[in-house]
Parts: structure tokens; sequence; C-alpha cells
């Protein structure tokens, strides 16, 4: 059997990044031997209305987030692209990349797993990658899956492994649920509490917050997007 390396990709807006995101990030890097991992903000997301912040400063965030932890690195390829930004493009060009020779996991919260049949060809990311999926509060829970829309459900229905190390089994099309710290953090209402001069101490890096006065991000109107 084939032990492929195994690629912890995480995407997103990071708008900004906080706590939520790196604990998740955090103990996945504990529970599935990732023999690298990139945090992967998005440019200009096709399905969501667009980020606030830079991709400039949102990925400048990513990377002060990151900057003592010599597990991850930053990955600035879809804030590079020209133009609207896809996951199968960026997911295509790791596999070009690694030559087929690497499992991709692609990592994400329950709720954008929940539309992830909207995504620009999303049957092939599953022969792209597989899916490391975590509970997020205030969503519908992964053990709950036998509620979840019939379509997501007939294209995962054979792809669920309980096990992390299945996942360097085979490179692509598998579907992990990892259990992680549930943390009620987003970045809207982080967004929110800097528009209303309130505090966000203890829900994302110090440096992020910094950074975030430093440069005036969320402040005002903008902060309510
Ligand atoms: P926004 O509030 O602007 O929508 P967000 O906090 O959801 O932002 P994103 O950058 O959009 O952050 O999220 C990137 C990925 O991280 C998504 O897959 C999302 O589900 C996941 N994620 C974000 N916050 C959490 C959290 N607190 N717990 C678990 N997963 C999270």
């Amino acid at each position: 059997m084939t032990d492929y390396s195994l690629v912890g990709i995480y995407g997103g807006t990071f708008d900004p990044i906080h706590y939520g995101h790196l604990r998740v990030a955090e103990e996945l890097a504990d529970t599935i031997a990732f023999d690298q991992f990139f945090f992967v903000p998005a440019g200009e997301p096709r399905l969501r209305k667009a980020p606030v912040a830079s991709k400039y400063h949102r990925a400048r965030m990513v990377a002060l987030s990151i900057q003592n932890n010599s597990r991850f690195s930053l990955d600035e390829r879809e804030i590079k692209r020209a133009g609207v930004s896809t996951t199968v493009e960026s997911l295509r060009e790791y596999h070009a990349g690694y030559n087929g020779k690497a499992a991709l996991c692609f990592i994400m919260g329950v709720d954008t797993f929940l539309k992830i049949h909207r995504w620009h060809h999303w049957l092939e990311i599953f022969q792209l990658c597989h899916l490391v999926i975590v509970d997020r509060p205030g969503s519908m829970r992964m053990m709950d899956r036998s509620d979840f829309p019939p379509i997501i459900q007939d294209a995962c229905a054979s792809r669920w492994v309980t096990c992390p190390t299945d996942l360097a089994n085979q490179f692509s099309g598998m579907i992990y649920i990892a259990r992680t710290t549930l943390l009620d953090i987003s970045a809207t209402r982080i967004r929110k509490l800097v528009a209303a001069d309130k505090s966000t101490r203890y829900l994302l890096p110090e440096a992020v917050s910094d950074y975030i006065k430093t440069h005036h991000l969320y402040s005002g109107e903008n902060g309510f997007k």
C-alpha cells in the first residue's frame, strides 16, 4: 500500500484570521501527521461578497499569526492570482506541483462544507484532495450528517473515514471528521467589534489586533460588511 505524504491546506478569507482558525489548525497538526501545512488566503472569492480588508492585509495578518509556529506556512498563490480565484484551481496546481505523490487534505468548517456543492467544479475536488471537516458552533453538527442536503450525502456516502492515518493510504477522495475544540469566534463578529470600538482581545493574536489598529482596518462603516 502506498503511503502518501500529507499536506494540510487551510483556505479561507481570513478577514481577519482568528483563534477559531488557529486552534483548529494547531489541533489538526497534532492529530494528522502532516508533512507540510499551508494557510491559503483567498483572493477574490467567487461565491461570497468581497472581503473587507485587501488581500494584501489579510495575507499579512496570516503571516503575523503564524510567525512563531514552524509547522505552518503562508501560501500566497490565491492572492497573487488576478481576477476571481477558485479552490479547485489551487488544488490542481498543488496536485501538479507534488506530481501526484502527496495526499492533499483540504480543511474546512462544517458551515463551509454544507455549501461545497456550489463551488466551481465541486466534484473534481474529491479527485484532487481529501477533506478534513471540523464542527463549528452555530452550524449543523457533523454527527447529524444524515440530515445534510441529499446532494451532499450522495456525493460523500462512501468517503467517510474514521482514522486520520487512513488519509495517507489514498491520495484523494476521503472525508475525515476531526474533533477540535469548539470556539464560537467569527471574523464577522471581530469586524463588528472593531467597528464599534470594542475589545477583541483573546479572540485573535495580539500581533493581528495591533496590525488592525495600525492600518485602521474594519473601523467605521467598513467593519459591518
Ligand atoms: P466570516 O465571519 O467573515 O464569514 P469566518 O470566521 O467564517 O469569516 P473564514 O476565513 O471565512 O472565517 O473561514 C475559513 C474556514 O475556517 C472555513 O472553512 C470556516 O468554516 C472555518 N472556520 C472559521 N472559523 C471557525 C471556527 N471558529 N471554528 C471552526 N472552523 C472555523
